[in-house]
């Protein structure tokens, strides 16, 4: 099981391998146009990035040796305004896997109606195998790759798996300097001390609990009485648990790489500490159960949030998962035979792209925040959060309803159609 920086784990990868996120998105994709009359020409064009840039970047390593490592950064489409989305650094990452997750930004800029379209990137690196020197070069030669094709009003990049905001602190600054002047909106999630938003780390968990808070109470059930179980105690899944926590939810089960812990009277999610504040604290936790990562996506609670990365829930455990309402905290954690599983179980899923959107959603807030040349309270940052995910929410809340149709298909359906929209308008040209 690989380990990524911010204390994820890979989790089951089964039929990861079968299914890449380019044939998942495509999959999501073909089953959220049955539900629309869009010209069957935009879905096609929606199949395919606009480009994948793919460039080699050569690294000085710290004993004097040289590496050449791969980078990718996919620009899947900008219709409705520059190409944004992150940058990971993961052993897994691929041109199909940035594909797939470009795709993913697309759709979840315009359920959260953000003016941007959507790109991912990454480098194809362990940075856990790196020194921080190396991070650094390997960052602002990646950033110098990508000179051309980035930039404030072209493609925002943003932090991933595997990258944080001195990643983006060190793109920016390589950007800049080539550029002749500081261009601080060449990134969002950077330092607050070069412009970065209060809140923007601990924005996507913090989407993650309001979305499964509106829900849990859409379904009549009180989310103090709610059991929830949280796979990758990271930066999303120790934000999310910390929050539904404070919220009256008991927090009964978490891992991190090493394992999982579960305690059915609920943990104290505000004290345990995440992989990245030290490294081992879930699993050497001595006051619960210890079970496995796998163990713990069947566990009997009300809801799970697969919180660490793609493809852990799949043919092989869907038919086993006891949890009435799954809440997607990472992007792709759900396959599409398994979301076909789940539909025919009446499992409810909320996916990523709704339920984790609050990351770019305060990217957005950085970038606005960076064109005003002035910086938001972090009262601010999570008021204006707050009903940004309640609108996004019940935009989808409404097509679950008047179509009756999952989730998925839901926020889908209101991307899709904001995107079919804007193409129409534009038109083909030449
Ligand atoms: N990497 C994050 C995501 O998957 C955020 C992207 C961004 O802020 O541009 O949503």
């Amino acid at each position: 099981m690989a380990t990524t920086r911010d204390g994820t784990t890979d989790g089951n990868r089964t039929d990861g391998a079968s299914e890449s996120a380019a044939d998942t998105a495509r999959q999501q994709l073909d089953r959220a146009a049955a539900h629309l009359e869009v010209d069957p020409g935009i879905i096609e064009r929606l199949k395919h990035p606009t480009q994948v840039h793919r460039v080699s970047i050569p690294l000085r390593r710290d004993d004097g040796s040289l590496e050449v490592f791969t980078g990718y950064r996919a620009q899947h489409d900008d219709v409705r305004g520059p190409y944004k989305g992150g940058l990971r650094y993961h052993p897994a990452v691929s041109e199909d896997e940035c594909v797939g997750l470009a795709m993913w930004m697309t759709w979840k800029c315009a359920v959260m109606d953000l003016p941007f379209g959507g790109a991912k990137g990454g480098v194809v690196v362990d940075p856990k195998d790196l020194s921080e020197g190396e991070r650094e070069r390997l960052t602002r030669r990646f950033a110098e790759e990508l000179r051309d094709y980035v930039g404030p009003t072209r493609d925002i990049p943003a932090p991933d798996m595997g990258t944080d905001a001195q990643t983006m602190a060190w793109f920016m600054d390589a950007y800049s300097m080539q550029e002749g002047e500081t261009i601080p909106g060449v990134v969002t999630g950077k330092p607050t001390v070069l412009g970065g938003s209060y809140g923007r780390d601990a924005a996507p968990g913090r989407s993650v609990a309001i979305v499964t808070r509106e829900t849990v109470e859409d379904r009549g059930d009180d989310l103090a009485d709610a059991t929830i179980a949280v796979q990758g105690f990271g930066s999303v899944g120790a934000n999310a648990a910390r929050l539904l926590d404070e919220w009256g939810a008991d927090v009964v089960a978490v891992s991190d790489v090493d394992g999982a812990i579960y305690d059915p009277d609920g943990l104290d999610p505000q004290v345990l500490l995440t992989h990245h504040e030290e490294p081992g604290a879930v699993s050497g936790y001595e006051d619960a159960d210890a079970l496995s990562n796998d163990d713990l996506l069947t566990l009997d609670v009300d809801v799970l949030v697969p919180a660490a990365v793609g493809n852990v829930l799949t043919a092989d455990n869907a038919p086993d998962v006891r949890a009435d309402l799954i809440v997607e905290g990472a992007n792709g954690p759900t396959t599409a035979a398994a979301d076909a599983i789940f539909d025919d179980r009446g499992i409810d899923v909320v996916p990523d792209i709704l339920a984790n959107a609050g990351g770019v959603t305060v990217s957005y807030f950085e970038w606005l925040q960076h064109v005003n040349r002035r910086q938001w309270t972090v009262a601010e940052v999570h008021e204006e959060l707050e009903s940004t995910m309640l609108s996004a929410w019940r935009d989808v809340r409404r097509e679950v309803r008047d179509r009756d149709v999952s989730w998925r298909e839901a926020a889908y359906v209101v991307a899709l159609s904001r995107i079919a929209d804007a193409k129409t308008a534009r038109g083909l040209w030449p």
